[in-house]
This record gives structure tokens, sequence and C-alpha cells, in this order.
């Protein structure tokens, strides 16, 4: 039904959102510029994230020795002959992106402005780590290139997050989206993790009602798995965690999506461990395009499309 609108998807996707606001597909280069959280740092008493590895959702442990510019070089170069690209998003991915002085941050950003074939950037945040003149720099480069922030919520229930150590509340994630919303124009997104404790069918659809009624552009979605050296790989191998299968992801996924706003641009459909030999469990979270065609399946099989229940 819905295969002409998004080219084949039952869902929107990111790529299509892109395309929608560049005209052409964009390619998202991750970097990482930072190598700490407030949770690393043990501020307030904070704890690493359960799930967080050492390299703090760094997509390239090279990364970390290189500086900005010779990433953007090296990545753009690669991805470039590997896709033809010619645009491109950098994207500040790893640990906490605004948990930096506001000068060195806004230096990062004229470093990757430099580039005239970078048209954006993406920055991946805590909803604890908003300061206003964070939010003036966002404002400020937003008026000359896009800017989009990608929020790290998790999930909108407090004991799963208090469980994640994730350091913040539910409400303080709604707080930092009507913020963003209230002090800048950027795209905003969230992240949202499925394959908690508290997990119920009941509270997927109302994460989507929830975020329905965001002033969001976008929504990443992650399946919690456990990779080697976390404290979650100590709470599985005592027995008090159990990652989610696979099915079970899909209806997952699919109850969520199919009470999703349908513009609401989705990216990948599961998270992908990309160290293989760091994950620990589930072994599905290693496998990246059967995984996506598994929920794919699940959703073509009982007609579920994003928004069907909207
Ligand atoms: S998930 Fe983010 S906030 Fe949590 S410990 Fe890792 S880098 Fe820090």
């Amino acid at each position: 039904m819905t295969s002409e609108k998004w080219l084949g998807n039952p869902y929107f996707p990111i790529s299509q959102h892109y395309k929608q606001l560049f005209g052409e597909k964009v390619y998202k280069i991750p970097v990482t510029t930072v190598d700490d959280c407030p949770n690393r740092r043990g501020l307030k008493g904070m704890e690493t994230c359960i799930f967080c590895d050492v390299w703090g959702s760094a997509a390239r442990a090279e990364s970390m020795d290189m500086d900005l510019k010779e990433q953007i070089i090296k990545y753009k170069d690669h991805i470039g002959k590997r896709f033809k690209a010619k645009k491109f998003l950098v994207y500040f991915q790893a640990y906490t992106n605004t948990f930096e002085k506001a000068s060195i941050l806004e230096k990062q950003f004229e470093v990757a402005a430099e580039f005239e074939d970078v048209v954006g950037f993406v920055v991946g945040t805590r909803p604890d780590c908003l300061s206003p003149k964070v939010m003036e720099i966002w404002q400020k480069y937003h008026e000359k290139r896009f800017v989009s922030v990608e929020l790290g919520v998790q999930t909108f229930n407090d004991k799963d997050l208090e469980w994640m150590k994730r350091g913040h509340t539910a409400e303080q994630s709604l707080k930092a989206i009507e913020r963003i919303h209230k002090n800048t124009d950027v795209d905003l997104g969230i992240h949202l993790m499925f394959g908690q404790p508290n997990d119920t069918k009941a509270s997927i659809i109302e994460s989507a009602k929830i975020s329905n009624d965001l002033p969001i552009s976008n929504i990443k979605l992650h399946n919690l798995h456990v990779l080697k050296n976390t404290p979650l790989e100590k709470i599985y191998n005592e027995g008090n965690f159990i990652p989610i299968e696979r099915a079970e992801y899909a209806e997952c996924v699919e109850l969520f999506l199919s009470h999703l706003r349908p513009d609401i641009a989705v990216h990948r459909l599961s998270a992908l461990a990309s160290r293989w030999d760091e994950l620990v469990a589930p072994a599905w979270a290693k496998q990246k395009m059967e995984s996506h065609q598994f929920i794919i399946n699940h959703m073509k099989e009982l007609d579920s499309f994003q928004g069907k229940f909207h």
C-alpha cells in the first residue's frame, strides 16, 4: 500500500527525508571529536550507561587518533568513491557531543563548514547537556547550513532509564525536546531502544503516541544488545537480562511504526553491532541486512505500515 510513496518500504525512510531536503541522496560521515560524557565522568554520581562500551558509539576506533578535518577528508573520499556521493552530512556521533566548551563546539562546525559539499551537521547528544549557548550555535549554523540534533531518549519509562543508568528521566527528555524546539529551528530527532525489561505491547504503542505529539522529524530505533566489557554483560552473565529475540523485536517495531505519525522519518530499523567481536548477545545483532529484511517481511505479512493506526 505504501510502496510507491516510500519507494517500496512500509515506513518513511530517513534517506527520503534527506532527499526531500537536499534534492539528492546525502551520506552521513560519522566523526569522533569528543571522548567523554557526563556518565563516564561520574558527574552527580552518574555511572556509565549499562549498554555502552568504551567507544561510546563511535563508529570507527581509528577516528579517535585523527583530527576532525582528517576524518572528514578520509571518509568523504571513501564514501564518495564507493557510492559516487556528492553531498555529505558530518555526524558528530560518539559520546556526548555537547559535553564540551561551546567555543570548541563552534570551532568544530567551522572546520566542517569549510567543505563545500558538507551540506549540514548532525549532532548526537543527551537530554541533560543543552546549554543556551549550544542552542545558539546550532541556530546560527542552521541559518547557513542544515543542523540536525539527535537526542538519546531511549525510553519514556523511568524504571528502565534508571536500570540503564542513563542519569536522566523521561520528563527531562520531553523538556529538552521542548527547549530545543522553542529556541531553535533545527531538525530534531530522537533515539529509542526496544528490548528493555519493562517493555510491553502497551508501552510500545504509548511510546509511538508520545512521539507523535513531539516536534520531531525523525526517529532512530535500536535493539538493546550486550557488548563485551559493559555493565550489561555482567548483568547478562548473571542471568538477569535476556536479550530480545529478532521475532519479538520485529513485533515491537511493527507495533511502534503502525502507531507512528507517517511524516516522521525513520533511520535504520535495528542497531547493528559494528564491532562483531565485541558482541555478546543476541547473535542476530550482527546481521544488518537479514534483520532489516526480517522486520520488513514481518510488516508486509501483516499488511502493516507506518501510521496504519495513527
Ligand atoms: S551511551 Fe552516551 S551518555 Fe551513556 S555512557 Fe555511553 S557515551 Fe555516555
